[in-house]
């Protein structure tokens, strides 16, 4: 090992004195036997038809094909059997902790195994190695995926402050960036005193119970603090701990923070850049998950055109990753999804008899169905505004309803229909009575119902507000990636990161 540093160091001060004729070099040995540093992109609620959706955009109508669809290219690519302990079904919990530790466990649980104990993360193993580690989300941090790799509990559901605590204590992950400030600020401040980048519209009172000075204690302990982009570049350019907040709650939609004109608010990319930035300062690599959280959050709202932009904000963050891939090949790329969410599809249509064509050949055609042509996804793409915000900004008012979802998706809703969306009691009402006990959020109900009423234009169908069992696509690029073809347990994908990482250190 000592060797090899020196190695590295000697390599280093030659390079510097001959740049260029290093360069060289660099690009034409041999692929690395091991892993040096594993990003793991996942984006939650990215199953099959989810993955679908942005493949097809970036194909049919986008400037160029998705940075997950070129991955997918490569040949390393398998599907993901999100399959938890003794059930077909998960969260993503579950799933995470099944990333992090290889092992099924229960639904809810954090880095626990089914019996309720304690099980190694990939964190807590790389920061024994003295590796760099780094969890970034554009939800909180303590949310269900990033915990479930330095948290140990039988709920993901015990409170953000137990949650915060626990990732913190054994001060084993390196840089920290997403929302979740309320979890951080003492009992009574709002966490933009304690992190004054954060914008009105994303600030809350904190959620503490106690008058822990948690920042002041990551401060002493070396850590540098970001609130908001420009915070969080100047640190990227020097820090090696990193804590990085930019909300009290989730991270807003991509949409929505355009609609807010918070410019300030990092994108999942930007959280992505900073973090390697911080992370390859470390001599001995490093483990960076990514999570793109909010696609989960689009599924459950049954919105496909939030879903579609949060897609493609997740794949801007998969195109930070494979940047730094590209210059540095002992690098272990790998992006997943836990499950599905909403079971979003393009359904055809029959809405009445199609006129007979004829082909160029002289064969008549005419079909049973409406099947749609890509003008839905022009259609998706051109939302503005998360179904979410439009259903804020009406009120309880169908005319304002239906002047806004005009104003934001270019599509038209029918009184009927606005007044059904602004139905927000408990059961949610309408289609959902046959549904309520799969969409069990009343939140999310007004959005789902939305979603439904504007169907009919984008042939968009929707089977739940909650997650469903699609196997989910795998990809890879590095060391290992070529594990990753046919079908497997989801755990088969730490089991990969695991000897990659070993294979190098
Ligand atoms: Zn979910």
């Amino acid at each position: 090992m000592i060797d090899r540093i020196l190695f590295k160091s000697v390599y280093s001060l030659i390079c510097i004195t001959l740049l260029a004729a290093c360069s060289p070099v660099e690009t034409t040995k041999q692929p690395p036997a091991g892993a040096r540093n594993v990003i793991l992109f996942v984006g939650d609620g990215l199953g099959a038809g989810q993955t679908a959706l942005g493949i097809q955009y970036g194909r049919l109508i986008g400037q160029s094909e998705l940075n997950i669809d070129v991955l997918m290219q490569d040949g390393n690519t398998g599907y993901a059997l999100p399959l938890p302990y003794e059930r077909i079904l998960t969260d993503s919990a579950a799933a995470a902790t099944h990333f992090s530790t290889g092992q099924e466990v229960l639904p809810e649980t954090l880095g626990l195994n089914p019996e309720g104990y304690p099980l190694e993360t990939i964190v807590e193993w790389a920061h024994q190695r003295g590796l760099g580690t780094g969890l970034v989300s554009n939800m909180r941090v303590t949310h269900a995926t990033p915990a479930a790799f330095a948290v140990h509990q039988g709920s993901r559901y015990v409170s953000e402050q137990e949650i915060m605590d626990d990732l913190l204590q054994q001060r084993d992950v390196d840089v920290f960036l997403g929302g979740g400030a309320r979890a951080l600020a003492p009992a009574g401040a709002w966490a933009s005193e304690v992190l004054p980048g954060i914008p009105p519209e994303l600030d809350l009172q904190s959620i503490r119970t106690d008058e822990a000075q948690r920042l002041d204690e990551l401060v002493t302990d070396g850590y540098s603090i970001a609130s908001d982009l420009p915070s969080l570049r100047e640190a990227a350019s020097h820090a090696r701990k990193l804590m990085g907040l930019f909300a009290a709650d989730h991270l807003p939609y991509v949409l929505d923070r355009r609609q807010m004109n918070l410019t300030n608010v990092p994108t999942l990319a930007d959280m992505t850049s900073a973090a390697i930035d911080v992370l390859s300062r470390n001599d001995e690599g490093f483990f960076l998950l990514v999570e793109g959280g909010r696609i989960d959050y689009a599924g459950h709202a049954n919105d496909p055109g939030t879903l579609l932009h949060e897609i493609l904000d997740f794949d801007g963050a998969v195109g930070a990753g494979l940047a730094f891939q590209r210059s540095h090949p002992d690098t272990l790329v790998i992006v997943t999804g836990d499950h599905g969410t909403g079971g979003f599809s393009f359904a055809y249509a029959n809405l009445g008899p199609i006129d007979k064509t004829k082909l160029n050949s002289g064969v008549d055609y005419q079909p049973g169905h409406q099947y749609p042509t890509t003008e839905p996804l022009e259609m998706l793409h051109r939302q503005d505004a998360s179904l979410q915000y439009i259903l804020q900004q009406a009120g309880t008012d169908p005319d304002t309803l239906i002047e806004r979802v005009q104003t934001h998706t270019g599509l038209t809703i029918t009184m009927d229909e606005a007044k059904e969306a602004l139905v927000r009691d408990e059961a949610g009402d309408a289609w959902l009575k046959n549904n309520r006990i799969f969409n069990d959020d009343p939140g999310d109900n007004a959005t789902a119902l939305l979603g439904q009423a504007l169907s009919r234009q984008t042939f968009v169908i929707w089977s739940s507000g909650g997650h469903t069992s699609d196997l989910v696509p795998t990809y890879a690029r590095g060391p290992g990636a070529d594990k990753f073809r046919g079908a497997y347990r989801n755990t088969h994908i730490y089991d990969v990161m695991r000897e990659a990482l070993e294979q190098a250190h």
